[in-house]
């Protein structure tokens, strides 16, 4: 099955707002088996966006499209499709009651005539009740193909998607299809990608698929079958076999699951607690760490000394080791995680000391260099990296690098 994305907006094409809806809708399109091979932005022009939608609506057997749901005059989104697609606009009676409820619940009293054009639907349409915002979404079914109408907040888009179109879809798809998402940290995409080359080349059912993220990389494996249960029974030895090539760079196999996720689960299971002395990267493990809902039992604190005077007073780093090696030091990111872990009571700590650039590098120590340490219950680790990008990318490196060192130690030196 095709599928296809156009987003409407002035805005996205004049670069004040970023595409991220398309992004996420392809990403999940993707997960669902779809394949698409169009996706287009048009801004609030009646010709332009008639032209684009009948042509998707020709080429595509879904098509979805994001914005212009909004009750003023540009949005025309509902409206151009319903044209396009022969259908009258109706009054639907519960939207405009959630409308009005919508109002009352948010305390607010401004609500105008247009604001109903939000409960017009175009005949026949299924309705998605929006419980974030006014609009609701709309699926057209036409002629053996469909049309999805989401708002354009993402904050509306997404919990409609999730909820109501991915239900739909899969009911809608003959087979059913499955994914299962491996996530690695610590192999590059290019990497990995050789790695197993062998079965990408050679794949057909069940798909594999790999995508880079900052010092992570995940892989897609997704089937189709008849049922569910024959779609993850195909996926699964293919899983089986990417553990035995990656093992324990693999930090897990949930989708949803992030590495600082995986991190605290692991901390958890353990009892462990944990804390961070961070330079460099100015409290961004901590951040990440935090990420993750009901952490405070794993983090009580975490230390961002960023001058060497307050690496010695607050973590204790002794001063003729920092005058001796300098911060950006394997010595040093190795005192840090020690004193850190002594200062906060932790079993665990994190050190993060570099050179995030741009400027501040030397040719001994070029921008890039990053030292991770890691306290685990008495014993130290330091690992040295060398980094590319610009300072946010070698910062954001740093914090994975970080994190996944914990998360090895804890598999490895701990045991599982
Ligand atoms: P509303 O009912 O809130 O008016 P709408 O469906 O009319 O929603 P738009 O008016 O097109 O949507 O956009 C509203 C806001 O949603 C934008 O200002 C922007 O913040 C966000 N938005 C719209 N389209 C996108 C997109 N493609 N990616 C990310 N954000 C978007």
């Amino acid at each position: 099955m095709t599928v296809e994305v156009i987003s409407v907006g002035t805005e996205l094409l004049l670069g004040n707002i970023v595409n991220t809806n398309t992004q996420y809708l392809a990403e999940k399109c993707a997960g669902l088996g779809l394949a698409m091979y169009y996706q287009s932005v048009v801004g609030d022009n009646e010709e332009r966006m008639t032209k684009a939608f009948t042509e998707a609506f020709e080429r595509s057997d879904i098509v979805i499209l994001t914005g212009g749901l909004g009750p003023t005059e540009d949005d025309m989104t509902k409206e151009i499709c319903a044209k396009v697609l022969g259908l009258p606009l109706i009054l639907h009676e519960r939207s405009k009651q959630r409308i009005a409820d919508y109002f009352v619940r948010t305390s607010r009293n401004n609500i105008t005539e247009n604001n109903w054009k939000q409960a017009m639907i175009p005949e026949g349409a299924f309705v998605l009740d929006n419980d974030n915002g006014t609009a609701p979404g709309l699926i057209v079914e036409k002629e053996g193909g469909c049309v999805i109408l989401l708002p354009g907040p993402p904050n509306e888009l997404k919990p409609l998607f999730e909820e109501k179109v991915v239900p739909y879809i899969k009911k809608r798809s003959p087979e059913t299809i499955c994914s299962a998402m491996v996530k690695l940290c610590g192999v590059g995409e290019s990497r990995a990608e050789t790695m197993i080359k062998d079965l990408i080349d050679t794949q057909s059912n069940p798909t594999i698929a790999t995508y880079a993220k900052t010092s992570e990389c995940d892989i897609r494996v997704t089937a189709r079958a008849a049922s569910e249960a024959e779609a993850m029974a195909l996926i699964q030895p293919t899983v089986d076999e990417l553990f035995k090539r990656f093992g324990e760079n693999i930090f897990t196999t949930h989708e949803e699951e992030t590495l600082e996720q995986a991190v605290v689960k692991l901390l958890k299971q353990k009892g462990l607690t944990v804390t961070t002395a961070e330079s460099c990267t100015g409290g961004l493990v901590a951040a990440r760490l935090i990420n993750v809902s009901g952490v405070s039992d794993v983090i009580k604190s975490g230390y961002i000394t960023y001058c060497d005077e307050a690496k010695h007073q607050i973590l204790g780093v002794p001063s003729d080791l920092l005058e001796k090696y300098t911060a950006v030091s394997e010595q040093v990111a190795g005192a840090m995680a020690i004193g850190g872990a002594k200062a906060a009571g932790a079993d665990a700590c994190l050190s993060v000391t570099g050179i995030a650039g741009p400027d501040g590098g030397t040719e001994e120590k070029p921008v890039g260099l990053v030292y991770v340490g890691c306290f685990l219950q008495g014993d130290t680790v330091v690992r040295e990296f060398k980094m590319r990008g610009n300072r946010d990318k070698i910062r954001e490196q740093a914090v994975v690098q970080a994190l996944d060192l914990l998360r090895r130690r804890l598999i490895t030196d701990m045991g599982e």
